[in-house]
């Protein structure tokens, strides 16, 4: 059992369904550039990692810088946000009111994502609001600290911001960057497999198909 006080939940993938969009997006403008790349090779290739990484990939396959590339992503990926609205990832809600109900642990969320995007995905999935703890949201961005996951930067820095030692931490994550940075932060992983398959992921202390299969493992 994964006896801890605080978890930490990444953002895409984890508690909102935003990678069939985002990797739609990106394939979309990536193509455009003159990078054909297709949703599911952008997610195989993409998915969990640093979007300035991605970028700079990206002008070395074309030849020339792409100082429009990630505003050009991001307006896309805002409107689709306001658009269509984002899907809780399966069992997340289920998850999140048991863990109200017994109020057995601390929550936040650790993303490499911008808190901007972070707040209108959530916002659009109903999440909003599900993080707050001391009337604040514990919504953590590697953009705040200017240091991305694979490091362990985020995961440390949410930790000590909500005052809990690395060790009584359980991360939930669904990439391998993720998985990676977890355990290079010292806190035990949840593998969520789906999208990147559960053998991309084996690192991890525990690796689970459905978020249902959480609340055995956390024994809430
Ligand atoms: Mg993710």
């Amino acid at each position: 059992m994964l006896d801890c006080d605080l978890i930490i939940f990444d953002c895409d993938g984890v508690l909102v369904d935003t990678e069939p969009v985002t990797n739609r997006l990106l394939a979309e403008c990536l193509t455009e550039i003159g990078w054909s790349v297709t949703t599911e090779e952008s997610i195989e290739r993409f998915k969990g990692r640093d979007l300035n990484v991605i970028r700079a990939e990206a002008e070395a396959v074309v030849g020339r810088e792409l100082p429009d590339f990630l505003p050009t992503y991001r307006a896309r990926m805002f409107e689709a946000f306001e658009r269509e609205s984002v899907d809780v990832v399966e069992g997340a809600m289920e998850l999140l009111n048991v863990l109200d109900e017994t109020g057995s642990h601390l929550r936040c969320v650790a993303s490499n994502g911008p808190q901007n995007k972070m707040v209108a995905s959530l916002t659009s999935a109903g999440l909003i609001g599900r993080f707050d703890h001391e009337g604040e949201a514990r919504i953590y961005s590697a953009y705040d600290i200017k240091v991305w996951k694979p490091e362990p930067d985020l995961f440390l820095h949410a930790a000590q911001e909500m005052g809990v030692s690395p060790e009584s931490c359980v991360v939930i994550e669904d990439s391998a960057s993720g998985v990676e940075a977890a355990q290079r932060a010292g806190m035990r992983v949840v593998g969520l497999a789906g999208l990147t398959p559960a053998d991309k992921l084996s690192e991890a202390t525990h690796v689970i198909e459905s978020m249902h299969e959480l609340l055995g493992a956390l024994g809430v």
